[in-house]
């Protein structure tokens, strides 16, 4: 069977074995497209039901979370981890914590986790987790039931030798503090390496909240540094403003470009003068506010609660609020409007159509994979100082996540350019990572 046919037979096994779990078919389907190129030329990586094995997670645990509210009442939530495959290191990948997280959801997220982390070159398997669990509106007390209640059964299952959650969406320090609390009762040892994205003052790392979107903006600024290209003087858009968004934001202005709309679940603000990050952070860190005050706070801007970000003319793109949030029409509007760079910041936030269409446009395209792993990088190096019961300073730290993050840049382009398709970040990465995985996988024998 020729390669696209047995490539294609393989996904609809993996539709049919998995139903009702779009965001996981897409994860892999996107894989998929780039791995008939790998199997034209290695037809090995589809015998021995390898892709098979590689698309069933080694193991899922789903369990209940009952939680006090303030006011007494109980609730119950759906806790999720989703033990994707340790052929490369302990499982590592993040927890969300958000009304809409199913099993289909942690899946592609654990999957992709899995490839990102195998493209960091560092020896991390690939997990995640999360739970239906909604932190907004919940007072600091609830929170912390909640998070002592989800890891009264999710410490069972982890430790610094077998998975390493750290936080993602509606995980920040202040939940990973609460579950850091709890594993240290459950188990009695200060399991450090158990852990990542902890408090400096208790185990963290330099750098690890800024990682993610740090790690973007060295890699852009590789991207931008490949077509002799900068950022001084661009236009940038960054969606969503957590975590990913604030620190790329932070380092986009640093290295001379300018943000000038981002976004949150409410709408989007526009500032042509550049987002004023301190009153950002205020609104949206100290305050947990929505983003429409901005507006009043900072007179040059404008808040708009309809229409897309994507609306808003820019030279670089960096999606990094959620899965799906960049549609064909956006990438149209945007690719219209000049744009020269799209990299997402989030995991998988570009559609299929949109990735598509940025690729026969031309336009430089980085898929989450590669673009996004400075989180898990600086993870890794968290876990390293645990081991060694160091800490580094700042400059230390972030000089290794922007040379691990020009080392991933190399390894896209260079994987890309080796099978035909030279700036083709998507095919670069996920050739790269596949290959890692599944030469370990034949390595170890039938697991
Ligand atoms: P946060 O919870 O800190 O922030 C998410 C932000 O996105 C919030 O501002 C939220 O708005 C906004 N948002 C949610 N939905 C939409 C939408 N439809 N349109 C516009 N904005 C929206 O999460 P993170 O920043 O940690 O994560 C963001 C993405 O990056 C996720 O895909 C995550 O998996 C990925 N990622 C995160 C890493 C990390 O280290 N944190 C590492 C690698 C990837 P509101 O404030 O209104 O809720």
């Amino acid at each position: 069977m020729r390669a696209a046919a047995r490539a294609e037979a393989f996904f609809q096994d993996i539709v049919a074995r998995n139903a009702g779990e779009p965001e996981f078919h897409q994860a892999v389907s996107c894989l998929f497209e780039s791995l008939v190129l790998l199997l034209e030329r290695a037809p090995h990586y589809a015998d021995a039901a390898l892709i098979q094995r590689l698309c069933e997670p080694e193991r899922q645990v789903i369990f209940r979370v009952p939680w006090q509210d303030d006011l007494g009442a109980i609730h119950v939530n759906r806790g999720f981890r989703v033990q994707f495959n340790s052929v490369l290191g302990p499982y590592k990948g993040g927890l969300r914590f958000h009304p809409r997280v199913n099993l289909g959801i942690v899946k592609f997220l654990g999957f992709e986790q899995l490839f990102k982390n195998a493209l960091t070159g560092l020896p991390l398997g690939g997990g995640k987790g999360g739970a239906d669990f909604d932190p907004k509106g919940k007072s600091d007390a609830e929170v912390m039931r909640f998070c002592q209640s989800f890891m009264t059964e999710l410490y069972r299952h982890i430790g610094p030798d077998v998975d390493v959650p750290a936080g993602d969406v509606g995980v920040g320090v202040r939940e990973i503090g609460y579950m850091f609390g709890q594993h240290k009762r459950l188990t009695n040892s200060y399991a450090s390496g158990a852990i990542t994205g902890k408090g400096l003052s208790w185990g963290g790392s330099r750098v690890r909240k800024e990682a993610t979107g740090y790690g973007l903006a060295y890699f852009v600024s590789e991207m931008l540094d490949a077509r002799d290209l900068a950022f001084d003087g661009c236009k940038v858009i960054v969606s969503g403003a957590g975590n990913v968004a604030l620190h790329t934001i932070e380092k986009v202005h640093q290295m001379g470009g300018t943000v000038i709309a981002c976004s949150d679940s409410s709408g989007y603000i526009v500032d042509e003068q550049g987002i004023d990050l301190e009153a950002l952070r205020t609104l949206k860190e100290a305050r947990r506010r929505s983003i429409h005050e901005y507006a009043t706070l900072v007179p040059s801007a404008r808040y708009r609660a309809d229409g897309s970000v994507w609306d808003v003319p820019c030279d670089i793109a960096l999606p990094c609020a959620t899965q799906n949030e960049l549609d064909e029409t956006a990438a149209r509007t945007l690719v219209k409007n000049g744009v020269r760079i799209v990299a997402e910041g989030a995991n998988m936030p570009t559609t299929p159509e949109a990735r598509r269409y940025f690729r026969s446009a031309g336009i430089p395209f980085a898929p989450g994979k590669a673009a996004n792993a400075g989180g898990v990088v600086t993870s890794a190096l968290e876990m390293q100082q645990n081991a060694s019961r160091d800490s580094w300073s700042f400059e230390d730290t972030d000089e290794r996540l922007a040379t691990l993050m020009r080392n991933i840049h190399e390894r896209c382009i260079g994987t890309a350019e080796e099978y035909g398709r030279p700036g083709d970040y998507v095919l670069g990465a996920n050739i790269a990572a596949f290959k890692k995985v599944a030469d370990a996988m034949i390595a170890l024998g039938i697991i």
